[in-house]
């Protein structure tokens, strides 16, 4: 089913999975996902009447949202599953992958917190909650991920967010920036924010906030080039006051827990985005074989063969790489970190580059907006920057060498 795919052993429970997923993937995302990236208003993307919500049901209908936090299963094959089946989503709208994705991104923390009413209200089994992941700040992108680098720990740069003690209660005040993905949506946010500001952002705690707490706010969505039916905004905080209990992890932990959440972000993105490189590929393979020009179709010139040749092998180097890191991370206590973003690193260059050479074998089509390789392009070219810009993720990745 899938152009590409040679994974050898999949049993038939994974087989029947993959199956399952590649076709809400192809009923249900891509078409879902092209309406949505057609909205001019990034408000009509969460409005009560938007396709997310039918493919929101359907994701937890079919008990995808449960397989991230499944504990039954066995790591390394837990690891396996996961990657096809972000790979099969994404290959339908990573938009949308991810934003479902996110339903699974809170229970690890709100457990390691182990307040019993964020478990009871959030983690439902049937249907875990909505989360996001809020660390990137108006003024700090790069500065809160760069946790290898001298200026993590430098008190002289201020954070936008910060969490202070008051009795036993944490105050949050600050913002977190527009690009929280689901962050207009989200039930619940995992935020990642400065608790002891004379650590710099290595005095950073994680915290569990429901997000109709008291004192947030969300104004408009973020109108951007791709991933556009991937809900981003900003979040304010005005004195928000969360129990003890609603903190993951305080600053003692906060740069293991950062580098956790790191790798664990880098490898997912690794496995979605080789969905992106392999739907611009077959997109471009399909039209290579429809489209004549000197009296045959273009595949049969020599020079387009080989080019759709080096698009195969990108995809496959790209899901070689993504699947080998996703399940070494599963099966050591802590992921390596420099793997993991060599693989996010890798596989999102894979995926614009391909995307690229599809627009240019469809020609003057592949930027027309009735064709689907311009979505592509765009939504790949937002993954060089998202869960870090691959430029300083090197920096990061190349001091563990
Ligand atoms: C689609 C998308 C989804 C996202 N989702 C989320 C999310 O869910 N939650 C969240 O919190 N954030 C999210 N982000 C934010 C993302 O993590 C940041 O955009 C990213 O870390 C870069 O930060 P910045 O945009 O502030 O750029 P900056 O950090 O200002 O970087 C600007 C440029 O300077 C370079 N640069 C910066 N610092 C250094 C350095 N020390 N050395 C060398 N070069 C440097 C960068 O490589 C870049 O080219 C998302 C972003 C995108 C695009």
């Amino acid at each position: 089913m899938t152009t590409t795919d040679i994974e050898v052993g999949l049993t038939e429970e994974e087989e029947a999975v993959r199956t399952q997923t590649h076709e809400f993937a192809r009923d249900v995302l891509r078409p879902a996902g092209i309406a949505l990236d057609r909205l001019e208003n990034p408000e009509d993307v969460i409005a009560p009447d938007s396709p997310l919500w039918n493919a929101l049901d359907q994701y937890h209908a079919l008990g995808l949202s449960r397989l991230m936090n499944d504990d039954e299963m066995e790591p390394t094959k837990k690891a396996r599953l996961l990657a096809i089946v972000n790979e099969e989503l994404a290959w339908g709208d990573v938009g949308l992958a991810i934003t479902l994705g996110l339903t699974g991104l809170a229970e690890p923390w709100i457990r390691a917190a182990g307040d019993e009413g964020l478990i009871k209200r959030f983690c439902n089994p049937e249907r875990p909650a909505l989360g996001c992941w809020a660390i990137a700040e108006p003024n700090h992108g790069s500065d809160t991920l760069s946790l290898t680098e001298k200026s993590f720990s430098d008190p002289s740069i201020k954070a936008d967010c910060v969490a202070t003690k008051e009795g036993d209660e944490y105050v949050i005040n600050g913002q977190k920036a527009a690009w929280v993905s689901n962050g207009s949506i989200a039930e619940v946010a995992i935020v990642f924010c400065t608790m002891d500001p004379s650590q710099g952002f290595k005095g950073g705690g994680i915290f569990v906030v429901p997000m109709d707490t008291k004192g947030i706010t969300r104004p408009k969505p973020l109108d951007k080039l791709g991933q556009r039916s991937l809900n981003q905004g900003e979040i304010f905080f005005d004195n928000v006051r969360l129990p003890e209990s609603y903190l993951a992890l305080g600053s003692d932990f906060y740069a293991i827990g950062l580098q956790t959440m790191l790798s664990h972000g880098n490898s997912g993105m690794a496995q979605l985005f080789v969905g992106v490189a392999r739907a611009a590929y077959e997109h471009a393979l399909d039209y290579a074989k429809e489209r004549v020009q000197g009296g045959v179709a273009i595949f049969e010139h020599q020079h387009v063969r080989s080019r759709l040749f080096k698009m195969f092998t990108q995809v496959e180097a790209a899901r070689a790489i993504a699947r080998r890191v996703a399940t070494h991370a599963a099966a050591s206590p802590m992921p390596n970190i420099e793997h993991c973003i060599a693989a996010k690193i890798f596989v999102t260059q894979a995926a614009f580059d391909v995307a690229s050479e599809a627009i240019q074998i469809y020609g003057g089509s592949g930027v027309a907006r009735e064709f689907p390789v311009e979505k592509l392009f765009r939504d790949a070219r937002a993954s060089m920057i998202e869960d870090g810009c691959n430029e300083m993720l090197s920096i990061v990745g190349g001091s563990k060498l």
